[in-house]
């Protein structure tokens, strides 16, 4: 999945709140975070109480930490 290398500010978008980027996104457009998307004008969250979103890969630097942008 490929993210916006910064947070979105669609002139004409919908604003998410939930965090500092404060995402604006334009119709079709995905959020900073890939959890947020403008689907025919309507904030759709791809995570839920019930759903979750995880993702697993191999780290050659193991003593690394999540970038703050993941727990943004
Ligand atoms: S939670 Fe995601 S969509 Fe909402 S403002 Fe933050 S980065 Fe953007």
């Amino acid at each position: 999945m490929r993210l916006p290398g910064k947070p979105p500010k669609s002139s004409d978008g919908i604003r998410c709140n939930l965090c500092s980027n404060e995402c604006i996104l334009e119709e079709g457009e995905r959020s900073y975070c890939g959890l947020r998307k403008n689907i025919n004008g309507e904030m759709i969250s791809r995570v839920s109480p019930e759903v979750a979103l995880a993702y697993a890969y191999l780290d050659p630097l193991p003593m690394n930490c999540c970038a703050a942008w993941v727990l943004s």
